[in-house]
């Protein structure tokens, strides 16, 4: 039996606790916040990152740690992995938590980007055309941080009294569609990849993820390669999401998120082995399950309010997970899930579903 730590109690590590115990192993949760998801299922220490003791307090004991989002501070992973094994490795989280780095990474690997800057000096700063996106480097997530500008003027406004260096400047695309590839490595370098899916966002979250038949064998190998090279770069274990926008027919990477992923909730029904159980077994160094899928899935995520519970559980093949939170505007507090033979059948429970929640 393995002790996993995991770093943050939110609704992923709480799925991730909840794949990890039918095989038989244990978790310990380290979250400043008290009221947590993931702590009605394992003990959880509420101290601060900073709080050099209490990791190590954490950290005894533990065969491994994990995390469940990629904005742990590296410096205190870094002590962490001097006491137990970190996977993913903490240079993932290096690369994936500044928009700078992470673009610049993926253009040393030869990924296909879009265009960028953080060169905000005079004359240089609409080199990329407008519309274009500004975006905080770090610490953004959901849409937040990012507004779209339309002109000289709009930026010169939005960068007033900002600090630059904390600010990059995107081309702004026009997609076809974002999709998004989940990705899985063990210690010994076997890997497997999930088919991509198709993401809708609204005000900047995730609202559906699809799959859908419309993805072509050379898409999914293309974003499987593009997998691949991260995660061989990274000497990768664990679970790794890539975001990507379709424009003419090609994959242009957004972000990475080197842990278990929002668009990949549909593989704990829709699956034969979930992102979550296949993350637990990936960092505690076991073979890696089937990630082939079972149907034709969707999953609706359910943000602000909750909606009818009876009214969802109706619909026949939902699959209801609440994450026992409060309901707050623009706030994740759960997500429902459909697996199905085939795309009209899929379909026809989306509608049902749109009857009730916001989709
Ligand atoms: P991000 O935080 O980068 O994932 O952005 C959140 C959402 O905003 C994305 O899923 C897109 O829908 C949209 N978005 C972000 N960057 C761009 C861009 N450069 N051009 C067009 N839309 C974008």
């Amino acid at each position: 039996m393995k002790t996993i730590g995991i770093l943050g109690a939110g609704q992923l590590g709480r799925m991730l606790a909840l794949a990890g115990y039918p095989l038989g192993m244990r978790f310990r949760l380290l979250d400043p916040a008290s009221d947590s998801p993931a702590s009605l299922l394992a003990d959880h220490l509420t101290v601060d990152y900073a709080d050099k003791s209490a990791l190590e307090r954490f950290a005894r004991g533990l065969d491994v740690i994990t995390y469940e989002f990629e904005n742990v501070p590296v410096e205190e992973v870094r002590y962490l992995e001097k006491l137990v094994p970190v996977y993913p490795p903490p240079i993932a989280l290096e690369k994936a938590q500044d928009r700078f780095v992470e673009k610049s990474f993926f253009c040393e690997l030869g990924i296909p980007t879009l265009r960028f800057t953080t060169s905000f000096s005079d004359g240089r700063r609409n080199e990329l055309g407008f519309p274009a996106v500004l975006k905080t480097r770090r610490m953004g997530y959901d849409g937040k941080g990012q507004v779209v500008v339309h002109s000289e003027t709009d930026l010169n406004n939005e960068l007033k009294g900002r600090n630059m260096d904390e600010l990059i400047l995107e081309e702004f695309i026009s997609f076809e569609r974002e999709l998004s590839i989940i990705g899985v490595r063990n210690k010994a370098g076997e890997m497997g990849f999930y088919p991509l899916v198709e993401n809708h966002h609204c005000d900047g979250i995730l609202r559906l993820s699809l799959m859908t038949k419309n993805v072509s064998s050379r898409l999914q190998d293309q974003a499987e390669e593009y997998c691949v090279t991260v995660m061989s770069a990274l000497d990768y274990v664990g679970v790794l999401a890539i975001e990507f926008f379709e424009k003419d027919g090609h994959l242009l990477a957004n972000e990475m998120a080197p842990r278990v992923h929002n668009s990949g909730h549909w593989t704990i029904e829709g699956a034969v082995t979930s992102q979550f159980e296949n993350h637990v077994r990936a960092v505690s160094d076991t073979p890696l399950g089937s990630t082939n899928p079972l149907g034709m899935c969707a999953m609706v995520n359910l943000v602000g309010s909750l909606p009818d519970v009876k009214s969802i559980l109706k619909i026949g093949g939902a699959h209801l997970h609440l994450y026992d939170k409060t309901p707050r505007p623009k706030r994740k507090i759960g997500h429902v899930t459909f697996v199905e033979k085939d795309v009209e059948t899929l379909q026809k429970k989306l509608d049902m579903l749109k009857e009730i929640v916001n989709v």
